[in-house]
């Protein structure tokens, strides 16, 4: 491996070594506090057992374009912990998975992706897609247009994730017929200053009337819950119901009625 950089170099033993896991963060319905599934969340396990968060290793996978290598294996491990809870008869979806965005004008990403979905024997109502913000450089709108279409053509619903902290979100909008929009957390912890209240109050007016779904992120107050399902926004994930779960602590969970 050499003429690697240090980065590369970790991530393909990395790979080799299976040493990345999903963690799943339960969604909930805040009007009844039922389960509504979750969201899948990668966590680098290292060889002396330290589980090392996205926040620190994310950032520079997407600055040498690695991003959505990454991604493909965990669409890959999700697709495997959906088909064997359903063989094991337990309930586990819908499951939103992040991608990048640098998978726009990439060959091949949503290719790939069918072929994975289809080996597990996925349905689209199973899997949905969230397209973070966090790349920097990567502006390729035309290109995420595309992607973004040609998942929503395999019937798959697709989110725009972290809404208000990029700095094109709105165009994106304008573009992008999206199917989910996820409030950045930052927002919902602000609930109780008025101008957050009116940022989100209608943020979540207009989503409703571009036809999307509303999921808020970081819900972690009683208040939060209650300002936001009196705004009509139902779904909601955040420390206050749970934090992100194993896949087995994952299964109890959405199995309760
Ligand atoms: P995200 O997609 O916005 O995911 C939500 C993050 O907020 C998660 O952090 C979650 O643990 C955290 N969170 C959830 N509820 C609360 C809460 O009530 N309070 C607070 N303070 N935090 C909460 P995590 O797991 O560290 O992930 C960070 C980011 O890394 C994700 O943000 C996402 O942008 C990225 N990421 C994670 N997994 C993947 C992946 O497989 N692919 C890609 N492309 N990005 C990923
Ligand atoms: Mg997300
Ligand atoms: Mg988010």
């Amino acid at each position: 491996m050499k003429g690697l950089s240090k980065v590369e170099r970790n991530f393909k033993e990395a790979l080799k070594n299976r040493d990345f896991h999903v963690w799943y963060q339960p969604q909930i319905d805040m009007r009844t506090g039922s389960p509504r599934g979750g969201e899948a969340l990668v966590r680098w396990q290292r060889g002396d057992g330290a589980l090392i968060p996205p926040d620190r290793f994310v950032p520079a996978l997407e600055k040498v374009g690695l991003m959505p290598f990454l991604d493909e294996e965990v669409v890959r491990l999700v697709c495997k912990d959906v088909c064997e809870a359903k063989q094991r008869g337990f309930l586990f979806g819908p499951v939103s998975v992040n991608l990048s965005r640098l998978h726009a004008g990439r060959e091949g990403s949503s290719d790939r992706i069918r072929k994975v979905t289809a080996y597990y024997g996925i349905q689209p109502g199973e899997l949905s897609f969230e397209i973070t913000e966090t790349a920097e450089k990567e502006k390729d709108e035309t290109g995420l247009m595309e992607f973004a279409g040609q998942l929503q053509k395999e019937g798959y619903r697709i989110a725009m994730d972290d809404y208000g902290t990029g700095n094109s979100t709105l165009k994106l909008l304008q573009e992008i017929r999206f199917d989910i929009l996820k409030l950045d957390r930052h927002f919902v912890s602000r609930i109780g200053e008025p101008r957050a209240d009116i940022i989100l109050a209608s943020t979540i007016d207009m989503a409703g009337r571009l036809g999307m779904e509303v999921v808020a992120e970081g819900v972690e107050t009683e208040e939060q819950i209650r300002f936001l399902v009196e705004n009509q926004c139902y779904l909601g994930q955040g420390y206050y119901y749970s934090r992100p779960l194993t896949k087995e602590q994952y299964i109890r969970w959405r199995g309760q009625i």
